[in-house]
């Protein structure tokens, strides 16, 4: 039971109602089109540099958005934000989820988002001025760097990237994967995770976190990462190899041994952000559902009255608003401000989103016949791309031991699972 007891506001409110209506129109009338045009430009020349039209479309848009300060508005309580509490950005995240060029328009992508969260939190203020202002500005991008090729990479403490310090710096060695965005011609900064503690250390003491700059010697971009076949180009999650990569001291985050404690703090923002967009998507696949269930006809009528196509539709719209629900209760948790209390229902979001949102693409897929998995629809990517989200930010199966343990607490003394 939450020890929280406060009325729980989870509308929208009239700044953020303004706010909303802005976003869905440049949404729809900009980036829904400007997204099909710069995927389209990914088949042109090198995958992994943008081509001058695509550099003009994100121009575009980002100038769209930021003119109008339309911008960062995922910077919840911060002296820098907008003023916005989680639970309102929820409501704008949601609408940014509905096309792929959304979130970066207002400068609120992944995984940029949950790593500007952790220079802002834990980043000195030299780090500030060197990345932060750049991400802030949407000049730079940045990746996440924890998954390791050769351990189990959802349980943490195995991570084993060796970070060495040698006089005024560090040294890094090992091999990262599934770095997402760092295919990006712009990403000029990784997070990574890393070992400085002995196996004599606590578990949860023997990482910590550093700043990476994408261009220091001894990295190689090794390959992109396939998701059923696609590079995901030009934004890519790379498998990387660190030789002797040499770092200066100053780029440690917080000490060391702390790596636990800011992952903590980073992945929560990232995971439930990406929840807030799972259900913009859901939307979407909803809208293009109904839409050409009305419009084409067989056997005398039109798709939707066939067989249990308004089932289909009823139990899509129900799923959708107990899953908004659910993502809305766990932003307001984070709003209370202690992130360990706001764990688990992170968590019970993070299932909860990707599932619903595949199950509500498959009947929209479903509906369109042979075309909804075709490069007619957005369909078969937007599906593509949620899949992915039972894996990344913690599988599933972690999030689920996660709550259960939460859960048994009420019940023995004894440390569950
Ligand atoms: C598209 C994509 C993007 C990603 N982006 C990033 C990124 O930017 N940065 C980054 O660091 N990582 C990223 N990842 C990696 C992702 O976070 C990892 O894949 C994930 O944490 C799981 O680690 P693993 O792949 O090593 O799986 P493993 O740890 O080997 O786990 C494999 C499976 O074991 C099962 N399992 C694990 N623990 C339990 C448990 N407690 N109970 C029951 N079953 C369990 C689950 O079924 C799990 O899927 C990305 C992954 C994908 C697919």
């Amino acid at each position: 039971m939450s020890k929280y007891i406060g009325a729980m506001d989870l509308g929208v409110s009239e700044k953020v109602a303004g706010l909303r209506e802005k976003i869905a129109k440049i949404i729809e009338e900009d980036a829904t089109p400007l997204s099909e045009e710069f995927l389209e430009e990914v088949n042109i020349g090198d995958r992994w540099t943008h081509t001058k039209r695509q550099s003009e479309i994100l121009d575009f848009l980002k100038n769209k958005a930021k003119s109008q300060g339309l911008w960062n508005f995922w910077l919840t309580d911060s002296e820098r934000g907008y003023g916005l509490t989680t639970v309102d950005y929820a409501h704008l995240a949601e609408e940014m989820g509905k096309c792929h060029l959304g979130a970066e328009t207002f400068n609120c992508s992944a995984p940029d988002t949950g790593n500007m969260e952790v220079i802002e939190r834990y980043g000195t203020d030299t780090h500030k001025k060197q990345w932060l202002e750049q991400l802030l500005n949407g000049k730079i991008r940045s990746a996440y760097l924890m998954t390791e090729p050769d351990v189990a990479s959802s349980d943490a403490t195995n991570i084993s990237m060796s970070c060495v310090s040698d006089g005024d710096e560090y040294v890094l060695n090992g091999e990262k994967y599934w770095a997402s965005g760092a295919g990006d011609p712009r990403c000029s900064i990784y997070i990574v995770m890393v070992k400085t503690g002995g196996d004599d250390a606590p578990k949860h003491k023997r990482h910590s976190m550093v700043l990476v700059p994408a261009d220091s010697k001894g990295i190689e971009i090794l390959r992109p990462m396939k998701i059923f076949g696609h590079d995901d180009a030009p934004h890519g999650h790379m498998h990387l190899r660190f030789s002797d990569v040499r770092i200066p001291a100053e780029n440690l985050l917080v000490g060391e041994g702390e790596g636990f404690a800011i992952s903590q703090g980073r992945l929560g923002p990232g995971r439930i952000h990406h929840c807030m967009r799972s259900i913009g998507q859901a939307e979407k696949a909803l809208e293009l559902l109904c839409k050409r269930s009305v419009q084409r006809e067989a056997f005398g009528k039109p798709l939707a009255q066939l067989g249990a196509n308004f089932d289909v539709i009823a139990e899509a719209r129900i799923e959708i608003d107990m899953a908004r629900l659910l993502c809305l209760r766990a932003a307001w948790m984070m709003d209370q401000g202690d992130p360990r209390a706001a764990a688990p229902y992170i968590s019970q979001i993070k299932v909860v989103a990707p599932r619903m949102a595949l199950k509500v693409m498959d009947e929209a897929m479903q509906m369109h016949g042979g075309v909804g998995i075709s490069q007619d629809t957005p369909l078969a990517d937007m599906w593509m791309n949620q899949r992915t989200l039972r894996f990344a930010d913690g599988p599933d199966a972690v999030h689920r031991r996660q709550i259960a343990r939460k859960e048994l607490k009420a019940y023995t003394q004894q440390k569950m699972g």
